[in-house]
């Protein structure tokens, strides 16, 4: 099992702008925000996933984005103030679990995706094998058969 952000690009990547009448704040930083979400390609990430999983065999769960970056993945918490300057660092304001942010969140996503698919799941690669057939070459599951030549 594989667990994502169910991100929305479109959204999140919208210009700050505005208009003549109500122009933007912080547009240009809302600019190079846009940019580095772009560079990490999230929606082709996305799609790679969706194919792979399906070639190995594996699930791929899609959680909703909110607040992953503000729960405490040991206790639960929801707080704004675990993540103090939006630092590398979660500190959890409650129980004080401390972790890097990223990992803190990435352990949120696993426990929010199995919540979502059910936790008969086991998102540990060694209970999962891959068969790769004889020639080395994966196929799609639902792949026809090839037609025998005679
Ligand atoms: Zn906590």
């Amino acid at each position: 099992m594989i667990g994502i952000e169910d991100l929305r690009v479109k959204n999140m990547t919208k210009t700050a702008k505005g208009s003549v009448e109500t122009p933007g704040k912080k547009v240009r930083a809302k600019a190079c925000l846009n940019r580095a979400i772009l560079d990490g390609t999230p929606g082709e990430r996305r799609r790679q996933l969706e194919y792979k999983t399906r070639i190995y065999g594996s699930v791929l769960v899609a959680v909703p984005p909110f607040h992953t970056s503000q729960t405490c993945a040991a206790c639960g918490l929801v707080d704004p103030q675990s993540r103090q300057g939006c630092g590398r660092l979660f500190a959890c304001t409650r129980c004080g679990h401390e972790d890097d942010a990223d990992h803190n969140a990435s352990v949120e996503i696993e426990a929010r995706a199995r919540r979502t698919s059910g936790s008969d799941i086991n998102s540990t690669r060694s209970t999962r094998t891959v068969r790769v057939p004889a020639d080395g070459r994966r196929r799609l599951r639902e792949a026809p058969a090839p037609a025998q030549a005679s």
